[in-house]
């Protein structure tokens, strides 16, 4: 089941989160300095023998401090126009954190909406491939969760859904 929510991503109670890192995968701003702040000084302590993510690919730790059993760090592509790839790399964020999930005995995940910060994705787009994916692994886990972070990009998400869904 896919649930549009409107929340700070590092309050769920969800088997992972996903987060939007870089590919250092040692912390930075938006959502991914929000998770670093609340799972704690550990998890960059963790991160630093990853030898870091490429753009499009995820890698799994514990959740440390948070609610979270697990996160999966995935980084997105920054956003140059469309013509780089951008949306392959960014479906590849979503199909492999399923999959790291997935091997993982993950049921339950949320997503923030990646790449639509200061990586410039246009939200509408993003919005479709992380929808697209989604629906792809629907049938796999138990709950699936859109986490918007204001009103208007979980409006996008529940239309976007909606027409999908009317589809279908
Ligand atoms: P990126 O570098 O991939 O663009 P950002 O962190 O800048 O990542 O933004 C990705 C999305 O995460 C944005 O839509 C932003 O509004 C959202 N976001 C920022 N902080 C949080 C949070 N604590 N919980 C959920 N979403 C968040």
């Amino acid at each position: 089941m896919i649930e549009v929510v409107c929340a700070d991503i590092t309050t769920l109670e969800v088997d992972a989160i996903v987060n939007a890192a870089n590919t250092t995968l040692l912390g930075g701003g938006g959502v991914d300095g929000a998770i670093h702040a609340a799972a704690g000084p550990v998890l960059q302590d963790y991160c630093r023998t990853l030898n870091g993510c490429r753009t499009g690919e995820a890698k799994l730790t514990p959740g440390f401090d948070l609610p979270a059993r697990h996160i999966i760090h995935t980084v997105g592509p920054v956003w140059k126009g469309g013509g780089h790839y951008e949306k392959s790399l960014l479906t590849a964020c979503y199909k492999n954190s399923f999959e790291v999930a997935l091997r993982n005995g993950v049921r339950t995940i949320a997503f923030p909406a990646i790449s639509t910060g200061v990586y410039g994705y246009p939200k509408q787009q993003a919005t479709e491939v992380a929808l697209s994916v989604m629906l792809d692994y629907e049938d796999r886990f138990a709950r699936i969760i859109a986490c918007c972070f204001n009103d208007r990009d979980a409006e996008l998400y529940r239309s976007a859904l909606l027409a999908v869904r009317s589809r279908q």
